[in-house]
């Protein structure tokens, strides 16, 4: 069983669904020929899919074209259903940083075939996950800076106020659908920049001043 682990050095708790936040920054969508949605749009990755910082991330056979995508991670604490987003932000236990590894050959063939993503963006290594810094350090989720770097050249940095949908409104739309449970880690989407990478890349991704992670990209 994979675990959530905690900068604090507090005790982990089980990880139990990762939902994924698709298209969240109007630049994303913009570089992906897109538009931000109405409502969030949402995908699963396998909790065995994640890694801890320092694993390598494997490239499947498959793809000729695997692509970063830094993103700020959200550690639910207290499930639930139903959550409004006036009191969403309670029910998180931790913030952190991950990457939703992408197969973009694969799922430009799937949006284009009407198929769903869950082989592009659900394969082995496909999610690098950063210790959480506990919820109380963090007064407000929407003030916050994620940024990528490769072979320490930085692709992508944003502030997460630019985010279309905040971490509360994803929790209330989560909880309006799904349960939500203690130790379901919500990624929610990447800002522009997202590229390929290649065997050898060495990938830090970071929540500024507060975690980051390092993964080195190897062939299969
Ligand atoms: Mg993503």
């Amino acid at each position: 069983m994979k675990h959530a682990t905690f900068t604090d050095g507090s005790s982990p708790i089980p990880l139990n669904t990762l939902f994924c936040v698709g298209q969240n920054y109007a630049e994303h969508a913009k570089e992906m020929g897109s538009t931000v949605a109405d409502t969030p749009v949402i995908f699963f990755k396998p909790v065995n899919a994640v890694v801890t910082d320092g694993a390598p991330v494997i490239i499947p056979a498959i793809t000729t074209s695997l692509h970063h995508e830094v993103e700020l991670t959200v550690l639910i604490g207290t499930g639930g259903r139903d959550i409004p987003r006036s009191s969403a932000l309670s029910h998180v236990a931790g913030y952190g940083v991950g990457l939703d590894m992408t197969m973009r050959d694969v799922q430009s063939a799937a949006k284009k075939a009407g198929m769903p993503w869950a082989t592009a963006k659900g394969f082995h290594t496909s999610a690098p996950l950063s210790p959480f810094v506990p919820a109380a350090r963090v007064p407000d989720p929407q003030a916050l800076e994620i940024s990528l770097a490769v072979n320490g050249a930085l692709r992508q940095r944003t502030s997460t106020a630019t985010m279309n949908f905040s971490v509360a409104v994803l929790i209330e739309y989560l909880s309006s659908v799904f349960s939500l449970e203690s130790g379901d880690v919500i990624y929610t989407g990447t800002p522009e920049g997202v590229a390929a990478v290649t065997a050898g890349d060495e990938l830090a991704a970071e929540l500024h001043g507060l975690v980051s992670i390092t993964h080195r990209i190897v062939a299969r």
